[in-house]
């Protein structure tokens, strides 16, 4: 597809979402640039513009998917890079609420392990070889430049190195600037429209985060690990992941206030209060690397673009600016490439029409939203969650007890379970007659023995 003469692109940020948006633009625009605020470090590490990277990122077969789509042998560069190849069902020791330790099965779903600033690193590498894409660091954007109505964004106005304003103009303006989507927001308020309207399901969510260097133990069965916290008391969760360079990234979380401690006895102290042993028995034999890194997170908000009557022609939120999950979903980054797959196919479908993405890009964003979104609905089982429960709360939590349920020992039910989860199929895949039938039975077994 050849790109449109002259059109030009600016990308606010150079996180996932941003990066997955300059790829998607690459081969409809002339000219693209992406303006982020951070120096980025050439090798993988964390840094300042996402504090969050420390933490451990689960890199959904979803994200896989929609990345290499961008960015064809994406994941030969994720392994080349030294993220660690992992089978789903097989590799995994998985203890769920109510249901227990997981049989292991080879349901032949394939992921990778890596710290989000290895898988960073390799979507930016890919990025900044694309031709007409320039990374321009250490811009802070201050500002949206609409025209005098408010109707069109017209640019981004960020300070210079002289402290001055500068103005750069684009046809059109992607804000992937990160959780809050405060630029978006700004641009809104100053140009009268209608009020953003937001869902918040609000339940503090504390990480700590730590790497180690594993124990040699050939008599583990397990390459990860992982503990799931479960309403209404189980509050506490925890993962072991193998990352790059054979090291061990351990995360502990907390909820509503409990914050995972951040030095060795501490967190260790804390796997030793989760519901299984495994992980404090596994990381009792590990040693500790560098410091431990905590981030709180207020749950999950999904700021709805997509109701707009009219939004601004030239302008489109993308990844956490519209929606941030709560992250024990492993789910941003996944949304944030499928809403860049989806812009990508509309430009393929336009034919590279800037001027005719707008409605037909938010008319989309449901769809890509609300299957993620339906696994932060049941952090409303918690009573201490703030949000709107809805009518049949009760019921959705039971057919979600269910499904794990027969996940746990059915070999067919775990691969779409783990594939839904994945974000790589929707949750109305549960609905043909004969699962229904068979959830239906389970559901009425687990009220018979409650
Ligand atoms: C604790 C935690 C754990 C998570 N775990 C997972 C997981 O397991 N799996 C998963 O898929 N997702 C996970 N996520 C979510 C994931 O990090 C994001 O959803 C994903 O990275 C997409 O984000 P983004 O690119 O929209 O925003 P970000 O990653 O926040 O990137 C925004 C970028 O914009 C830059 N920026 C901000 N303001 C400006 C400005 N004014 N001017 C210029 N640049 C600016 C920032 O420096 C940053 O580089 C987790 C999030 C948290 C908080």
């Amino acid at each position: 597809m050849a790109a449109e003469a002259g059109k030009t692109a600016i990308v606010i940020g150079a996180g996932i979402g941003g990066l997955a948006a300059a790829a998607a633009l690459a081969p409809h625009c002339a000219e693209i640039l992406v303006l982020e605020r951070d120096h980025l470090p050439p090798q993988a590490i964390a840094r300042s513009g996402v504090p969050h990277g420390h933490q451990a990122h689960v890199l959904l077969l979803g994200a896989q998917h929609a990345l290499a789509a961008l960015l064809p042998g994406f994941d030969a560069d994720l392994e080349a890079a030294g993220a660690v190849p992992l089978r789903q069902g097989l590799d995994g020791y998985l203890d769920f609420p109510k249901v227990g330790t997981l049989t292991p099965f080879d349901i032949d779903v394939d992921f990778y392990a890596a710290s989000r600033p290895l898988i960073e690193t390799v979507v930016r590498r890919r990025v900044a070889g694309l031709a007409n894409v320039t990374i321009r660091e250490g811009v802070r954007v201050e500002a949206l430049v609409t025209s005098p109505s408010g109707d069109a964004v017209l640019g981004v106005r960020h300070a210079g190195p002289d402290g001055a304003s500068v103005t750069h103009q684009a046809d059109l303006v992607i804000d992937a600037a990160g959780r809050n989507g405060t630029l978006s927001r700004e641009m809104l308020a100053r140009g009268g429209s209608e009020a953003l309207a937001a869902t918040a399901i609000g339940m503090e969510i504390a990480y700590t985060t730590g790497i180690f260097v594993p124990p040699d133990d050939s008599a583990r069965d397990w390459k990860y690990a992982y503990v799931v916290a479960g309403p209404p008391a189980d509050t506490r969760s925890g993962l072991i992941l193998p990352i790059e360079g054979g090291r061990w990234l351990a995360t502990m979380v907390g909820r509503f206030g409990e914050r995972p401690p951040a030095d060795h006895a501490g967190f260790l102290d804390f796997a030793r209060g989760l519901r299984n042993p495994v992980l404090h028995e596994a990381l009792k034999a590990a040693v500790p690397e560098g410091k431990f890194a905590r981030f709180v997170a207020p749950g999950s908000t999904w700021r709805h673009f997509e109701r707009l009557d009219a939004p601004p022609r030239g302008w489109l939120p993308l990844g956490d600016t519209i929606c941030d999950f709560n992250p024990v979903y492993g789910q941003g980054m996944a949304v944030a490439a499928q809403e860049a797959v989806w812009l990508r196919r509309l430009l393929d479908d336009a034919a590279g029409d800037l001027a005719a993405l707008g409605k037909a890009f938010f008319a989309g964003l449901s769809a890509i939203i609300a299957p993620a979104w339906s696994a932060s609905i049941s952090d409303l089982g918690f009573p201490q969650t703030l949000g709107e429960r809805p009518p049949d709360l009760a019921e959705r939590l039971r057919f979600a007890a269910a499904i794990a349920a027969l996940a746990a020992h059915d070999r067919d039910m775990r691969r779409l379970w783990t594939e839904v989860a994945n974000l790589v199929k929707p949750p109305t895949a549960f609905q043909t007659p004969a699962l229904r039938a068979r959830i239906d039975a389970m559901m009425a077994e687990m009220a018979a023995h409650a």
